[in-house]
């Protein structure tokens, strides 16, 4: 009861920072009666689309409660990521804000789970109910947020391990989880223990959206620019994009075929090795800025990315004869379809093991 009061006190409180809607109380009151949390503390961040708050479990664990504002102006902004995405095409209640919100919210869940299997970094996902989701705090025992990315101080020498670890990240982000992160940045990415784990992934992508390859160029660009203002030595938007998408890694071509069973797994070595290549490569001086302007023309120009743009093999062909350099994104895109005969964007290969959460709430449905 007290815990009760306690949060109806903490809620009234937050309902007038005006993110608490009636219902969004009622759905925290339910996980406070089920034990999964006791408090809600302060709010750690105020966005656009979600709050975050920091919350007790009953035995004084630390977590973070994502809560997603569920004002319908909010997700109009999300269509881009939504085109395409068959995950929503059906049931992506496009009128009805709620269950929009709690679409969003579930899909953070889910890819968060996928994150988390791959190995990634990444704040454990406990429970989702509608716009709310509870997920491991990341921060220390005092319960001080790690600090993202952005305001994190590094020491010097951290920082080239760091990219490493975060264009790992991304690519295993890609092969193993199949997702593009979509708004990545050093907004979300915290730096917690020394590493680095990755955050806000309700709009992460599936890779074969249509834009996926857009959204991983960006991410990359956004990386690449962080971590070059910090002096360190990065691959060039380039090089970075084809070490995430290249199905087989060059250090690895000799290897035999059954390399890719493996979901992108067991090549840590191959990863390192081509990194190590690629960055001890010493581009001359005036050579940077050529390859500045390579990544200008890059990020200007279309990356097609579904089969059906991309696979004109009489095409391709022809080009490649006469020289022009569109194999590197091509081969890229192609080595992981797994089949060609397939190209059925219905087809739900990828999305398997991928429905729990589908009817995470069905208790809360009457409400
Ligand atoms: P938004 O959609 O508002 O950008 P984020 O998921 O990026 O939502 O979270 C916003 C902020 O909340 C993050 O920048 C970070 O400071 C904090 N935060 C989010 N998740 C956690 C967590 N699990 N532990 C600690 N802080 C978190
Ligand atoms: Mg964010």
């Amino acid at each position: 009861p007290s815990a009760h009061a306690n949060m109806k006190d903490r809620a009234d409180r937050a309902t007038t920072e005006q993110v608490l809607d009636p219902r969004t109380r009622t759905i925290l009151l339910k996980m406070v009666g089920r034990g999964v949390i006791d408090e809600v503390n302060g709010c750690i961040s105020t966005g656009k689309e979600a709050n975050v708050y920091h919350a007790l479990s009953p035995d004084k664990a630390h977590l973070a409660l994502k809560i997603y504002k569920t004002s319908i102006l909010v997700f109009k902004d999300r269509d881009k990521y939504v085109a395409g995405e068959h995950r929503f095409r059906r049931g992506y209640a496009r009128h009805n804000p709620r269950k929009m919100v709690r679409l969003w919210a579930e899909k953070e869940m889910r890819n968060l789970k996928r994150l988390r299997a791959a190995g990634i970094l990444a704040p454990e996902p406990l429970e989702v109910r509608e716009n709310v989701l509870v997920m491991s705090f990341l921060g220390d025992p005092d319960g001080w947020a790690a600090p993202r990315l952005k305001d994190a101080v590094l020491p010097a020498a951290a920082c080239a391990p760091l990219y490493r670890e975060l264009l790992r990240a991304v690519r295993t982000l890609f092969h193993t989880c199949h997702l593009v992160h979509a708004d990545l940045s050093e907004y979300n990415i915290l730096y917690h223990e020394e590493h680095l784990y990755i955050i806000d992934v309700s709009q992460s992508v599936e890779h074969d959206h249509p834009a996926a390859f857009d959204f991983l160029r960006n991410d990359l660009k956004n990386a690449e620019d962080f971590f070059a203002r910090r002096g360190v030595r990065c691959l060039g938007l380039r090089r970075a994009f084809e070490f995430v998408t290249r199905d087989r890694l060059p250090a690895s071509d000799g290897a035999d075929a059954s390399a890719e069973e493996d979901g992108g797994r067991g090549m840590d070595a191959d990863e390192e090795a081509l990194l190590d290549r690629w960055l001890a490569e010493d581009a001359p001086p005036e050579d940077e800025a050529r390859d500045g302007q390579e990544d200008a023309v890059f990020l200007r120009s279309h990356i097609p990315r579904s089969l059906n743009e991309v696979f004109d093999p009489e095409r391709d062909a022809a080009a490649r004869a006469r020289g022009e350099d569109r194999g590197l994104v091509y081969e890229a895109a192609l080595g992981l379809v797994p089949s060609v005969e397939e190209g059925d964007e219905d087809s739900e290969g990828h999305s398997e093991g991928d429905s729990d959460g589908a009817d995470s709430d069905a208790d809360e449905a009457e409400d």
